[in-house]
């Protein structure tokens, strides 16, 4: 008998990858928590059915989601992460050494638990003194925050269930007023491809563009993501995600990346024009 993990990336598109074992199942408060293990992605964790992350393409978010910020400025400190209770956004932060601290706010306590017992490739340094974590809606949290952070990631689920929030204009703009005077805000936006996500992610840009002086979007290839296109949405009071950068700062720090990279980083602005087409559609 085979056993198969199967996502619907649309009413008419399945994603499915064969499963040798489930490693954890439960249903907290929040969603239901899936670990399984396979073959051809290593581990996965899926909440409510849909796809989190996979052992063997997660560098590629994670690594997107943190080293474009970092580059564009490295000289930050204070950083909050929303969500991403895996623990890999955490992972990649915790590289730069001059990063003095990271908020991480998850609202699923379940999620740190199980990922801490079963994903130690992303939670294992979720230890570090570095790091601390609320366990709190991050909708809430973000209400009381003012000038308080260099940089805020977004790490959030998609925008249904306890990820709703999180792609509020409520919530883009408490984020602004969190952020230091040179703040960036970086989330996972989507992707273009599928109507559905498409819909959502031109919602999100719609709102963010609202809330941020600068917006801008850009892209990686993650395989095990509806349709493996996926967005990210940079955000700023004053930094431009490419003009201005020091590429050379960041090539000084010898961060060994295995997706990211300075060139890769100034590339991925460059959007497909049906992309440029839909974010100009909510401008
Ligand atoms: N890389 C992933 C993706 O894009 O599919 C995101 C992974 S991470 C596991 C997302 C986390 O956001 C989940 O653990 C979920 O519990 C958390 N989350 C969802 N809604 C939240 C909220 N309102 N406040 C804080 N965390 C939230």
């Amino acid at each position: 008998m085979e056993l198969w993990f199967t996502e619907k990336h649309t009413p008419n598109v399945n994603f499915s990858i064969k499963v040798d074992r489930q490693l954890y199942c439960s249903k907290s408060e929040f969603q239901r928590i899936d670990i399984f293990e396979s073959k051809e992605f290593g581990r996965f964790l899926t909440l409510d059915g849909y796809m989190m992350l996979t052992e063997k393409d997660e560098f590629i978010y994670h690594e997107m989601i943190t080293h474009v910020p970092m580059c564009v400025n490295p000289d930050a400190k204070r950083v909050l992460v929303i969500g991403g209770g895996d623990g890999g956004t955490v992972r990649e932060l915790l590289r730069y050494t001059t990063i003095e601290s990271v908020d991480l706010v998850e609202i699923d306590a379940l999620v740190v638990e199980a990922c801490r017992e079963y994903l130690p490739q992303t939670a294992g340094c979720l230890g570090d003194p570095r790091i601390h974590i609320y366990y709190e809606d991050g909708l809430k949290f973000i209400r009381h925050c003012e000038n308080e952070y260099d940089l805020i990631i977004v790490d959030s689920t998609d925008p249904f269930g306890p990820g709703e929030g999180l792609f509020t204009r409520e919530f883009y703009g408490n984020c602004y007023k969190a952020l230091k005077e040179t703040g960036i805000m970086v989330n996972q936006h989507e992707s273009p491809f599928y109507q559905e996500d498409a819909y959502a992610m031109q919602r999100a840009h719609k709102r963010i563009v609202e809330s941020f002086p600068i917006s801008r979007v850009y892209q990686a290839h993650i395989p095990t993501y509806p349709s493996g296109h996926w967005l990210f949405g940079f955000a700023s009071k004053k930094h431009h995600p490419v003009r201005g950068v020091d590429w050379a700062r960041w090539n000084s720090l010898g961060l060994k990346t295995r997706y990211y990279n300075t060139q890769l980083h100034a590339g991925s602005f460059a959007l497909p024009n049906y992309v440029e087409e839909m974010m100009r559609d909510v401008e």
